[in-house]
C-alpha cells in the first residue's frame, strides 16, 4: 500500500490532502490486489475522503485483482453513502468545457462565473426538489432568469452527452434532466411570482388538506421524469413501471424511486430525513406533535406554514399545546427505535464470508 492508500484507508483526511498535495499518484493500483486509493476511501467509510480523491482525478472505473469497482467495493461493506458519492461524481472539468466558446460560437453556453455554483448543484446527493432550490436561493449568482436559462440549456447538453457517450451513462443523464427541470421550475416562478423562489418552496411543500400529503411535488416530479427526453432507456421505463401504478399520496413516492434510482441510496428509514429538505440525518424534531424530524430550526420554521394543521392531529392526547413549537434533539435511542429498532446499515451491510473479494489489508 501507498501512504495515500493507509491515509484513505484510515480516514486521515489531512494525511489525504497533504499527500495529494505534494503530489501523490491518486490511480496508483501496485496494491497486490489492484485496489487504488479511492477504493479504500469508500471502505473506509469517509465521503470528505471519497470526494477528495475524485476531485484528484480518480478514476471510477478501475477494477481491482477480483474485478470489482471502488463503488462495488465500499457498496460490498454497507458504506453507501460512499457509493453515492462515487455514482455523483461529475467533474468540474467537463462542466468547465461549457464556459469556453465552441466552434463559430464567439459566446462560451456557460458563463464562467456560474460554474461554480451550477457544479455544486450538480453534484448534490440529496435529489429533494426544496434542498435544490435552497441551494439555488443560495448562490446570488443563480436567482436571476438569464443565468438558469444558461444553466437549464448547458443540463439539457449534459443528458444529451451522458445518453450518446460510447458507454450510455443513464443515470446522470436522468439526473442532469430532473436537475434541468427544477432549474427551469425555479425559473418560471422567478419570472411569474411575486415572491418568487419562496413561492416555488411553499408550493412544493404545501400538504394536501386531507392528510397533509404534498401533492404538487410529487406531481412536480413525476412530470420531470415523463419528460425525459429518451424513451428508450432501461432506467426511464422502470422508473415509470415502480412509480406510475401508485396512487398520489401512497408509497413509495416519486421522489423515493427517483432518488433510489440515481444515487444508490437504500430504503428511506422514516425519522432520519428532513420532512422539508430530504437531508439525511435530522436530529430535531416539532416538540408539539413529535412526529416529524427536521435538519435545522430553518427548515421547520420552512414547513411550519403546512405542518400547522396536522400537528394538532398528530399530538399525543395529553401533550400539552404551546404556542409555538420548539426543536428538540432527538436521543440516539429514539432514532433507534424511530428506525423500527434496526438501523439500516446493520440490514444491509452482508456478512463476512470467506467468499466474495479479498478485504484489505494494513
Ligand atoms: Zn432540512
Ligand atoms: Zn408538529
Amino acid at each position: 500500500m501507498t501512504p495515500l492508500m493507509h491515509a484513505a484507508y484510515k480516514g486521515k483526511a489531512d494525511m489525504c490532502r497533504l499527500l495529494l498535495q505534494h503530489g501523490a499518484d491518486v490511480n496508483c493500483n501496485q496494491h497486490e490486489y489492484g485496489y487504488t486509493a479511492l477504493m479504500f476511501a469508500g471502505l473506509s467509510g469517509k465521503t470528505d475522503i471519497t470526494s477528495m480523491m475524485l476531485d484528484a482525478g480518480a478514476e471510477i472505473d478501475l477494477v481491482n485483482s477480483v474485478g470489482r469497482t471502488a463503488a462495488q467495493m465500499a457498496a460490498f461493506v454497507g458504506q453507501h453513502d460512499c457509493v453515492t458519492v462515487i455514482n455523483n461524481f461529475f467533474s468540474r472539468a467537463r462542466l468547465e468545457y461549457y464556459t469556453r466558446p465552441q466552434g463559430v460560437d464567439t459566446e462560451p453556453m456557460l458563463p464562467p462565473r456560474l460554474a461554480g455554483p451550477l457544479h455544486k448543484i450538480i453534484m448534490t446527493t440529496n435529489l429533494n426538489p426544496v434542498k435544490i432550490v435552497l441551494l439555488v436561493k443560495e448562490e446570488p449568482a443563480l436567482v436571476d432568469p438569464w443565468a438558469l436559462q444558461k444553466c437549464s440549456r448547458v443540463m439539457e447538453l449534459l443528458c444529451e452527452q451522458c445518453v450518446q457517450q460510447q458507454d450510455m451513462n443513464e443515470v446522470l443523464a436522468m439526473k442532469m434532466h430532473y436537475l434541468g427541470c427544477v432549474l427551469n421550475k425555479c425559473l418560471s416562478f422567478l419570472q411569474n411570482r411575486e415572491d418568487k423562489l419562496d413561492s416555488l418552496l411553499r408550493s412544493l411543500l404545501r400538504g394536501r388538506d386531507s392528510d397533509g400529503f404534498p401533492q404538487y411535488q410529487e406531481k412536480f416530479i413525476r412530470d420531470c421524469i415523463r419528460k425525459f427526453p429518451y424513451c428508450e432507456t432501461n432506467l426511464l421505463q422502470e422508473l415509470v413501471r415502480s412509480i406510475a401504478p401508485v396512487e398520489i399520496g401512497n408509497d413509495p413516492t416519486a421522489f423515493a424511486v427517483l432518488s433510489q434510482a440515481l444515487t444508490g441510496q437504500m430504503a428511506f428509514v422514516e425519522g432520519d430525513y428532513c420532512v422539508t429538505c430530504g437531508e439525511k440525518g435530522a436530529d430535531k424534531r416539532c416538540s408539539l406533535c413529535k412526529a416529524v424530524v427536521y435538519c435545522s430550526l430553518a427548515c421547520q420554521k420552512l414547513h411550519w406554514f403546512t405542518h400547522k394543521k396536522m400537528c394538532g392531529s398528530m399530538q399525543d392526547q395529553d401533550a400539552k399545546a404551546q404556542d409555538t413549537p420548539k426543536l428538540k434533539e432527538l436521543k440516539a435511542e429514539e432514532k433507534v427505535a424511530a428506525a423500527g429498532g434496526c438501523p439500516l446499515e446493520l440490514l444491509s451491510r452482508p456478512s463476512t464470508s470467506s467468499e466474495g473479494p479479498p478485504r484489505p489489508r494494513d
